[in-house]
Formats: structure tokens, sequence, C-alpha cells
């Protein structure tokens, strides 16, 4: 083994330069800076590169991660890029927003005692360096092929897919109903976790490459679905999930409480300097604002982060269970406390009061009971505990389940679960329809960006053995 490594019990763990609580809550940015290239090489070589690396299994994409530290490590950046973005297509997207507290890096098992890698980090380092040096390219197919597949949906399940059966020289088309490519990745996310030019870089190197989008088209409304197995050879549906969950209560449909991605899309159009008339008149904007945010996964952390930078008065987060059971990163909980946000933990609303608008809610505080049947503890209300909170505006973030996809595309063959989302065979993405598969959200429910590149990449691999077959005769068309 190289003498560079195992360095972990003389270097402590040290992520890139994060800036201060009190600036970053003032603008839009990256919370984080790029690492020094002495600083990479030298958190890479604390990696005691483990016999059978819990960090590589617990990655959905299962990315080479001990080799890419060690190349690191030893400086040799283009190779380290080489192999990162062999299993992973966009390596950038996922070293900034993959929760690795909950993936490689709380399975890295450096002895007890000193803490992980910094995955993330490192993966982001190689490829922003592969960027600056002009080693990511987009697809260079060897061959151009004939057959075209359509992709319903330019998230990152849709553009996974796209990456890879472009690299096998298929003609590719990706159509969406939004006006920019990216999916959650551009507006659900917002900037201060993945920079908007990030997905606009790769978003041109496809483009360059061939594939073409075609935006502002919605698959059921203004292209038929029957239309569009006639038009392409294959078609791969990647749509993700939007349909907000609702919650009963009194005063719910007051003005003032808000779908929480309503909020989170008007303010990253504007931050990309789109006209957002319901923005401008306030109605989502957090300016001098008491904000109270219902939920406690990644979309809540974000609204809070969101509403923070837009100038919000107060921003509280009101979560049913404790910190313990949020279902988002611990690390984002931690990045919302540090700029400022109030946690109402074991807290849930029973009443939106006001008169012709929101002006406050009235919860009531909870205790956590029995498991239910996932395991996950019951909050139980405390009787006579509630209290009242100030809110001029309430985004609720309880989650989203599918829109009625075989609905939409007039499909009644194509078959769903009992949750909405499409049913597919394992691991390669295939619906109840011929030549027609799915990945991403619409398959696992609402999930993460590394799954829907996962399941892109796998749909995409069976796509072009299914298309092989076919035209080497083996397989007939349907
Ligand atoms: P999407 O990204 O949803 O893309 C689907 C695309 O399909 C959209 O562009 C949509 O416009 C298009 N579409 C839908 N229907 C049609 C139609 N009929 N015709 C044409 N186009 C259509 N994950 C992480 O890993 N880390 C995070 O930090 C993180 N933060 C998140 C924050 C928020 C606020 C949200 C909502 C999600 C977050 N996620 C995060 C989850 C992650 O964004 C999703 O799991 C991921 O984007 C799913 O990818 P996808 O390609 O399946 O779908
Ligand atoms: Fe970790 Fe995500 Fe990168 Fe995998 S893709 S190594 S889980 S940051
Ligand atoms: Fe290196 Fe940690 Fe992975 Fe082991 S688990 S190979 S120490 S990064």
């Amino acid at each position: 083994m190289s003498a560079d490594l195992l360095k972990f019990v003389e270097l402590a763990q040290r992520r890139p330069p994060q800036r201060p609580a009190e600036t970053r809550r003032r603008d839009f940015a990256e919370i984080y800076d790029e690492f020094a290239p002495e600083r990479a090489a030298e958190q890479a070589s604390r990696c005691s590169q483990c016999g059978i690396p819990f960090c590589q299994v617990h990655c959905p994409l299962h990315n080479n991660i001990p080799d890419w530290l060690k190349l690191t490590a030893e400086g040799r950046l283009e190779e380290a890029y080489e192999l990162a973005s062999a299993t992973n297509t966009f390596p950038e997207i996922c070293g900034r927003i993959c929760p690795q507290d909950r993936l490689c890096e709380g399975n890295c098992v450096i002895e007890k005692g000193f803490e992980s890698v910094t995955i993330g980090a490192v993966e982001r380092y190689i490829t922003e360096t592969a960027f600056e040096n002009g080693w990511v390219t987009g697809p260079r197919p060897p061959r151009e092929r004939d057959a075209s597949i359509g992709i319903v949906g330019a998230g990152p399940a849709g553009l996974a897919a796209a990456d890879l059966l472009r690299r096998h020289g298929y003609q590719i088309t990706v159509y969406d109903r939004h006006d920019r490519v990216g999916g959650l990745l551009t507006y659900g996310i917002p900037n201060f976790k993945l920079e908007k030019s990030i997905i606009a870089r790769r978003a041109e190197l496809l483009e360059e490459s061939g594939v073409v989008f075609r935006l502002d088209t919605e698959i059921g409304r203004d292209i038929g679905f029957a239309d569009l197995r006639g038009r392409h050879d294959a078609v791969l549906i990647a749509t993700g999930v939007y349909k907000a969950r609702d919650m009963k209560a009194p005063g719910i449909g007051l003005p003032g409480i808000v779908p929480a991605l309503d909020f989170l899309i008007a303010s990253n159009r504007k931050g990309l300097g789109d006209a957002v008339p319901a923005f401008d008149v306030g109605t989502l904007d957090g300016r001098d604002k008491d904000v109270v945010v219902i939920g406690g996964g990644d979309t809540a952390m974000d609204c809070v982060r969101t509403a923070v930078r837009q100038g919000a008065r107060q921003v509280t987060c009101l979560y049913r269970r404790d910190r313990g059971n949020m279902p988002g990163s611990q690390r984002e909980v931690g990045y919302a406390i540090d700029e400022g946000v109030v946690f109402e933990f074991l807290s849930a609303p029973e009443a939106f009061l006001g008169h012709d608008r929101v002006e406050a809610v009235r919860a009531v505080r909870m205790r956590l009971g029995a498991p239910d049947a996932s395991g996950r503890l019951t909050p139980q209300t405390v009787e006579g505990s509630d209290f009242r909170i100030q809110a001029d505006l309430v985004f609720m973030a309880l989650g989203f389940d599918p829109e009625p996809i075989a609905e939409r595309f007039a499909e009644p063959s194509l078959e769903t679960t009992r949750w909405g989302t499409l049913k597919t065979a394992f691991l390669t993405g295939a619906t109840s329809l011929p030549d027609v598969w799915a990945a991403g959200d619409i398959v696992r429910g609402a999930s993460l960006v590394v799954w829907a590149i996962r399941d892109g990449r796998d749909a995409a691999t069976a796509i072009h053995q299914q298309l092989e077959a076919r035209a080497s005769g083996a397989v007939a068309a349907e």
C-alpha cells in the first residue's frame, strides 16, 4: 500500500472552508468553498483503504471510493476523475448534495474515535478540477445509431439516462414541461446547496453532444403519450413526484398557507432572473415576515434556509418528532440552526388562525409513543399543551406523492403500485408497456438525486441491451 495513505491517525478531519453563518445567511451562494489542492490530497490520504469498503457498499452508485481517494492523495487527479465519472454521471452534483452523513461518509469505518473521510468534498474537488482542466466532455459516441429514444423529464434520472444512451450513439430527445433542464435540481433545490450554473454546464455538454431538449413541452398535454411512443423506438418516463401532501386542520385554506415547492420554485426563478409576480407582490417572499414551516425533511430545511436568506423576521420549523427522528440530513438541520432557524421539535399544528389571511398557527406538543408498522415512533398529542406562533406565511413541507400518471398519459395499461408510483421490473426499470421504461422518483417515490442517477443509468443499460438484441435479430419488435 502507498505510504501516502492511512493518515487518519495524525490528520484530523477538515472540510473545505465553510462561510460563517452570519455572512452566508445574507446571500444565496453555496456555503462551502473548494478545497485547496494540498488540503484535498491530505484529506484523501486519511483513507485506510479498507478491504471491504463500507463507504462504497453504501453509495447507491457503488463508486470506487478508496481507489479515487488513493489517486487524489497521489495527485493523479485526471485518473481520479476518470474513475469517479465511470460510475457517476454527475459526481460534482452528488459531492455537493448527497446526504453523505447517511450514505458513504456515515458508513466510513475509520477506526472508532476518528471522524470519517470527507468523501463528498473530495468527489466534488476531483470533478471541479476536471472541469477547470477541460477533462470533462459530453458523450462522444464512436458511431451513430438510427434508433431514437424519447425521455420524459429532464431531472437527474432523465439526464443520466440521456448521457449514457447518447454515449452508445442513440438519437435522444428529452421532453420537459419546464423551460429549463434539471428538474428539482433547478427548481426545487436552492442555490446555496447547488448553484444553477453547475446544472447549466452539464446541459450544455449534453446539447453539444447531440441530445435534443424539447422544453416547455408537457407529455399528456402538448404531445399525447401514444403519439410519443409512435415517434421513438423506446421511451423512458422520468417525471418525478409533484403532488404535495396536505393535511386537514381548521383554517388550512387561508391565504398565506402555501405548498413548499411553490415557494422554492418562486425563489429559484427569482434567482435566475425570471419575473415572478407572486414573489414581487410579497405573496411568496419571506422578507420582514414571520415564517412557519411545517415538516422535517429536506424540503422543509430548504424552505427555512431560503426564508432566512430572504430576510424573514423570524423563521420557525414545526416538526412532530424529535431531532434524532428527522427524515432529512442531520447536517442540513445543523446548518439551519446555525443560520438562526428556531426549531419546535415534538410539535404539530392544530389550527391555522386568521381572518382574511393566516396570522398565527396554534400548535400542540407531542410525545413519542410505541413504534408503528415501519418501526418509527408514533407521535402522540400531549393534552392541554397548545401554544401559538405568529405567522404571516406558512409553508407546508409534508412530502410528495406521484400525480396520477396512467390517467395523465391516457394509458390505463401502464401499471402503478398502490402508492401511485410506476410498477417496474427490478434493476431494469421496464414498465408494463412494451418499450417503455421508467426511472427516478416516479418509480421510488420521493427519494434522492443519487438514486435517480442510479435508476437512470440502470434503465439506459437495459434499453441499450434490448435495442442491441433487437438489432441483432435476437428479439423481435412488438
Ligand atoms: P425530478 O428531478 O423531479 O425531474 C422530473 C422532471 O420531469 C421535471 O423537470 C418535470 O418538469 C418533468 N415532468 C414531469 N411530468 C412531465 C410531463 N408530463 N411532461 C414533460 N415533463 C414532465 N435529493 C438529494 O439527494 N439531496 C438533496 O439535498 C435534495 N434536496 C431536495 C430538496 C427539495 C426541495 C426537493 C423537493 C427534493 C430534494 N431532493 C434532494 C430529492 C431530489 O431532488 C429528487 O429525488 C430527484 O430530483 C429526483 O429526480 P427525478 O429525475 O426522478 O425527478
Ligand atoms: Fe457519497 Fe453520494 Fe458520492 Fe456516493 S455519490 S460517494 S453517496 S457523495
Ligand atoms: Fe476509506 Fe472510509 Fe471507505 Fe474505508 S470506509 S475505504 S477508510 S473512505
